[in-house]
């Protein structure tokens, strides 16, 4: 069977991964002329690593990151609203939680993909489903024929335009400012990552690896607000929003001064309960798009990736494949959507009545009860059938 995989983002070289240890063909074609140190950071959680635990990867990817031990969260003041032990619920899960440079993910992937798999440099543009084959076309003309079509394509995917039409994102109303900067702070360093919450805003902050840390500020946002606004003026305006809160957060900002801070309007999509038709099917954020207040669109892009390569190798069918895949993968793609919805409209409430019941509630909820719902999360999702 012979696999087109449009997209060769994090999901995309994943799938070919899993694919070729299934012994079946892959082929990924990648619109960046080439793969460039780009993004920030991200978090892998235990879930994540057992993914990648299934393409050979996981302690390749986990010596490249730091390790995550404990989420605080906390007022701009520094009074403590919770402290989550991530490494015990780890442990339960049998996998670390780290975080990692999205550069030094990307390599890890690409570093295992043979070259003769990746075309980079071509735009997919479109498709045709016949009942024989599947052709993927791209911008320069060119085609390319197989058996099956994965849109692994990212949020904006034109698999999925030409699937389900091309509605854009639902804007969740805030806007993310991020960077990794030389860092160094005790707190972190032991694994502590934090979140400060006051109204409408947010700031958090993690260690990426031994000399850096990577923190992330979100401020409620009307559409296109920032969209003009100079790159220089990022720094003032988080200087000004976040200066005065605890530290290390001034210190951090301090240390960001010069160094390109990336802007991304949070979006996400309603979950899709259909996620492929004939011969072509969706992956990772063209199939479920999810805010980042979770963590977890590329652990579930991994996830993804091994229970797709598993089901075609299984059945050794096309439609008989895709359909396994969905059921055995929308309900959770869905759930961690939906919850990181939510979970990014409580941490950016800005009514002074709820932001003070949020913080109370937060205080007064039981860890035992929080773990709970973090380990049913983070721990291996069923992706095989062996
Ligand atoms: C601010 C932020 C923080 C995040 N933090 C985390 C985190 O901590 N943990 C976590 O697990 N996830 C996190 N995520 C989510 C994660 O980055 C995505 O879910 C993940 O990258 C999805 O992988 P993907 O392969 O589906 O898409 P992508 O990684 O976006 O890859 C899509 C690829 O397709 C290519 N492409 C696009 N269009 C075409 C085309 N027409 N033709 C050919 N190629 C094309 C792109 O160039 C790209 O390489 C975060 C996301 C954001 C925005």
């Amino acid at each position: 069977m012979r696999v087109l995989i449009a997209g060769g983002g994090i999901g995309g070289l994943a799938l070919a991964i899993a694919l070729r240890r299934r012994g079946l063909e892959a082929r990924v074609f990648e619109r960046a002329p080439q793969y460039l140190v780009c993004g920030a950071a991200q978090t892998l959680w235990p879930n994540g690593v057992h993914a990648l635990r299934e393409l050979g990867l996981d302690e390749r990817v986990v010596r490249r990151g730091w390790p995550l031990n404990q989420t605080i969260i906390r007022t701009p003041r520094g009074r403590v609203l919770s402290r989550t032990n991530i490494a015990r619920v780890a442990r339960r899960a049998d996998a670390p939680a780290v975080c990692i440079r999205r550069a030094a993910l990307q390599r890890a992937l690409i570093e295992a993909t043979p070259r003769e798999v990746v075309t980079s440099g071509v735009t997919c543009a479109g498709f045709e489903d016949e009942s024989e084959g599947v052709t993927l076309r791209f911008e320069n003309g060119k085609r390319v024929e197989g058996d099956v079509l994965v849109g692994a394509d990212g949020l904006k995917s034109v698999v999925r335009g030409q699937m389900l039409g091309t509605r854009p994102p639902r804007r969740i109303g805030h806007t993310l400012w991020r960077c990794i900067v030389p860092f160094a702070d005790a707190g972190l360093r032991a694994g502590h990552g934090f979140e400060t919450w006051s109204r409408g805003v947010r700031f958090g902050a993690i260690q990426v690896d031994e000399g850096h840390a990577y923190w992330y500020a979100a401020i409620n946002t009307r559409r296109g607000q920032h969209r003009d606004d100079a790159r220089s003026a990022d720094h003032a305006l988080l200087m000004e929003r976040f200066g005065a809160w605890h530290e290390p957060i001034p210190a951090l900002l301090k240390a960001t001064r010069g160094l390109p801070i990336i802007r991304t309007d949070i979006v996400d999509r309603r979950p899709l309960r259909s996620w492929w038709r004939g011969r072509v099917a969706l992956l990772g954020d063209a199939a479920h798009p999810m805010t980042p207040d979770l963590g977890q669109g590329a652990c579930q892009a991994i996830e993804d990736a091994v229970a797709l390569a598993d089901c075609l190798a299984r059945t050794g069918e096309v439609r008989p494949g895709l359909a396994a895949y969905e059921r055995r993968r929308w309900r959770r793609a869905a759930s961690m959507a939906r919850q990181s919805f939510r979970m990014a409209r409580l941490s950016q409430l800005s009514d002074p009545v709820l932001c003070w019941a949020r913080d109370v509630a937060t205080r007064a909820t039981p860890q035992a009860l929080i773990e709970r719902a973090l380990h049913k999360n983070i721990s291996a999702a069923r992706l095989t059938e062996g």
